[in-house]
């Protein structure tokens, strides 16, 4: 599934492409995704400028020119490729999960400018296109979200305020998303170890000092999975040509049985099933 640092890897590279070129057609092949595409979406893309692609959470957010937006979110399974019209693509994926090369099947929407296409494709489609009329519209559409981890708003006071009282465990917090958007379970994992806090702590029982790392924390660790291009199960270049790679700097994601990776430590990453979610973690490091 693709997590939000997946998502900001295809967000740089249709940004890159699709900011300040004008939308020819909209071909919709499939208007049965997550929720059916409206009767007025070719109207709302056709002839209109993409002023760029921005992101909140997981959702990617098309910026329209007369103010208007497209929200994109890819649910389980989806992808969007490039798709030049003369040159034959070796990659077309905008990202690293599933398949680097348009699949032959459920390309669902296509948006087409003047010598290339953005292809959606989403076999299982648990993904949608919305379209936002204004920004007034825009906000109230994120209004049951909490902040990105990189928002000025997610800080000291706002998580240490929110815990007070708090009778769940830190770990289902972390995912939370009225509490903080776009963490993924890998990333709450990796997020715990860095602050050596134990998934199943009381998100009550935790100090400044250790909230104050769970935010500097899931800034680093997502910064990095950006900067490696996510968490790709499979090893090839998107369209930017970068590789994906943080799967490789897992340190305890799927690493049960395994010994930590913290020096001097001799225990081993164990696995239990928290809120229904796989969990890793050394029971030595975090307390
Ligand atoms: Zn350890």
């Amino acid at each position: 599934m693709p997590e939000l640092p997946e998502v900001e890897i295809v967000r740089q590279s249709l940004n890159k492409k699709i900011k300040q070129k004008k939308v020819k057609k909209v071909i919709i092949r499939n208007r049965n995704l997550r929720f059916k595409i409206p009767f007025n979406f070719n109207s709302h893309f056709q002839n209109k400028r993409i002023i760029k692609v921005g992101r909140f959470s997981k959702y990617l957010i098309i910026y329209l020119s007369q103010g208007s937006y497209c929200l994109i979110h890819l649910g389980m399974s989806g992808t969007i490729h490039i798709v030049e019209n003369k040159k034959i693509n070796k990659f077309t994926n905008s990202s690293f999960y599933n398949s680097p090369f348009l699949p032959k099947k459920h390309n669902h929407i296509e948006i087409v400018f003047d010598n290339f296409k953005i292809v959606y494709n989403d076999p299982r489609r648990f993904g949608f296109f919305q379209l936002i009329k204004n920004n007034l519209d825009l906000k109230k559409r994120f209004n049951h979200l909490g902040p990105e981890p990189f928002d000025k708003n997610f800080n000291l006071e706002y998580v240490y305020n929110y815990f007070s009282k708090k009778k769940k465990d830190i770990k289902s917090f972390l995912l939370d998303q009225k509490f903080i958007s776009g963490i993924g379970n890998i990333y709450a994992s990796e997020i715990l170890f860095l602050s050596k806090i134990n998934p199943s702590k009381k998100a009550s029982l935790l100090s400044k000092n250790e909230c104050q790392k769970i935010i500097s924390n899931s800034k680093k660790i997502l910064l990095k999975a950006i900067s490696k291009g996510g968490s790709s199960i499979r090893d090839f270049k998107n369209t930017l040509g970068i590789k994906g790679g943080f799967q490789n700097e897992f340190k305890v994601y799927q690493q049960d049985g395994k010994k930590c990776k913290n020096l001097g430590c001799t225990d081993l990453i164990k696995k239990k099933i928290i809120s229904n979610r796989s969990t890793f973690f050394c029971d030595s490091c975090q307390k």
